[in-house]
């Protein structure tokens, strides 16, 4: 369980908040009920004893004592009823207390001797007396006290059960509020789990999609609102950006162009020295490999703007990479390195041919260019169920591990001063991968230093191709 998650921690403060309300509440009930159904009861018997002290005590006299107790026995039947009674004479003897009641309650014997009037909770050992006591005066003017009471038991007994629920219903409710208090607040924040979701999502390619947006009227109704603003700004920008990139690479194709046919003229001079051939031979040479980074610049623009191809048909890419294999083996044999093609016929997929022909040069002219002379570089394409599958493996220099997860990326070179000598700029990757994505398929590298490197596309194969036709 994550502790720290906002759910958790909101859940957990309810839970606190909830049992210090029902504990405190469950106290105020507890504690005033027991004080109300006390004075209840005692206000009961005080106004019994007073009842005694009006009727029977102010009749009698001291003569008729003894008939009092006969008396209060017959009216009251105080061992019946579980109650105390006893009449005290102002020089403190007792004309009458009652028996042990028959409920048990309480042990009259136990009861003090006690002065004053008043009602009171007296305790009796384990067991407890409400008894209310008042003063009464015979009709010969004689004083006395009466005492009523009765056993606090019963009432202890309501008190006991009342704590058994809040003990038992205390708990339960808070465990009930606490459950349903993390239902609501993970459905509050499920709209959160789905925007993050859609914007782990969203990339530099899929810029035009958006956030769901919350309608809560609230401040995530306005974080999602807020957070798609920021997108289309973000889209705006990199737009801007990519039209930057295309615009500048389309204008620097022509005079690139003029300036190379110029050069090529100037360099047939016959009367240039030595020297000046020399320089405009590597002018020459600059140029046209900044002709050729234009052209990929130019050639990325145009993926990433997502152009559709007019050439989009249903083709053999084994055939393709046959005479694509065929026609840059001269390049190979300069270099006095093996291209073979090892290919299943009839391996069909969708796309532009043109530009699947433009990723298999680009591997191809990589392998060749990585691999020294005397080494071999292979061309496969197979079909593997559902999917086309094509290789360039070759056994020369290899591209170091951490260099690995990078070499798809724009203007990235493994070493910039090897690369730079055989004329690459980092672009001939990040075109094959642009070309490969626009295609639906994958390109992944696998390749150790000093033994080679393998390239592995896998595009599927055409609708209505069956893994084994
Ligand atoms: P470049 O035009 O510089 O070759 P790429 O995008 O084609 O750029 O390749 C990026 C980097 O990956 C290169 O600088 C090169 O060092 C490395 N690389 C590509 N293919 C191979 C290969 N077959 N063998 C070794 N290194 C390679």
């Amino acid at each position: 369980m994550n502790t720290a998650s906002l759910n958790f921690r909101l859940v957990t403060w309810y839970a606190g908040v909830l049992t210090v309300v029902f504990v405190l509440l469950g106290a105020i009930t507890f504690f005033s009920l027991r004080q109300y159904l006390e004075a209840n009861v005692l206000d009961n018997q005080a106004r019994r004893a007073r009842q005694i002290a009006d009727t029977l005590i102010a009749r009698a006299s001291r003569g008729s004592e003894s008939a009092l107790g006969a008396e209060l026995e017959s009216l009251y039947s105080p061992e019946t009823n579980d109650r105390f009674i006893r009449i005290t004479r102002a020089d403190g003897t007792v004309v009458f207390a009652s028996g042990a009641p028959h409920g048990g309650g309480f042990d009259p014997a136990q009861v003090p001797a006690l002065a004053g009037t008043g009602a009171r909770k007296i305790a009796l050992g384990d067991s407890s007396l409400l008894l209310a006591a008042v003063p009464a005066v015979a009709s010969d003017g004689s004083r006395y006290r009466v005492e009523v009471g009765t056993s606090a038991r019963p009432l202890e007994e309501t008190l006991r059960r009342l704590l058994m629920m809040l003990a038992v219903g205390l708990p339960v409710t808070v465990a009930v509020a606490v459950a349903g208090g993390f239902v609501l607040v993970r459905r509050a924040l499920d709209p959160v789990a789905r925007i993050a979701f859609k914007a782990e999502e969203i990339s530099q390619h899929n810029l035009s999609e958006r956030l769901p947006v919350v309608h809560s009227g609230d401040e995530l109704e306005r974080l999602s609102v807020s957070l798609n603003h920021m997108i289309s700004r973000l889209q705006e920008s990199i737009d801007g950006s990519k039209q930057f990139v295309a615009d500048a690479s389309h204008e620097l194709r022509t005079p690139l162009t003029v300036m190379r046919g110029e050069l090529e003229s100037l360099a047939q001079d016959r009367g240039l020295t030595r020297e000046t051939r020399e320089t405009l031979g590597s002018v020459l040479e600059e140029v046209e490999r900044l002709a050729e980074i234009v052209e990929s610049l130019f050639a990325l623009s145009r993926l990433d703007a997502g152009e559709a191809s007019t050439e989009w048909r249903r083709f053999d890419l084994a055939e393709l990479a046959a005479t694509t294999a065929e026609q840059m083996s001269l390049l190979a044999t300069d270099k006095n390195v093996n291209v073979a093609c090892d290919s299943t016929a009839g391996v069909m997929v969708e796309g532009d041919p043109a530009r699947l022909k433009q990723v298999i040069v680009n591997l191809l002219d990589n392998a060749i260019k990585y691999t020294p002379a005397g080494g071999r570089v292979r061309l496969s394409v197979q079909r593997e169920p559902g999917y086309a599958v094509l290789e360039v493996t070759d056994d020369g220099i290899g591209i170091p591990a951490e260099a690995l997860p990078h070499v798809f990326k724009r203007f990235f070179r493994v070493d910039g001063s090897r690369s730079r000598e055989q004329g690459g700029a980092g672009l001939g990757l990040a075109i094959v991968k642009s070309i490969c994505s626009a295609h639906g398929a994958d390109i992944e590298v696998i390749s150790t230093v000093g033994r080679g490197s393998t390239f592995r596309l896998r595009q599927p194969l055409a609708v209505g191709v069956s893994a084994r036709s």
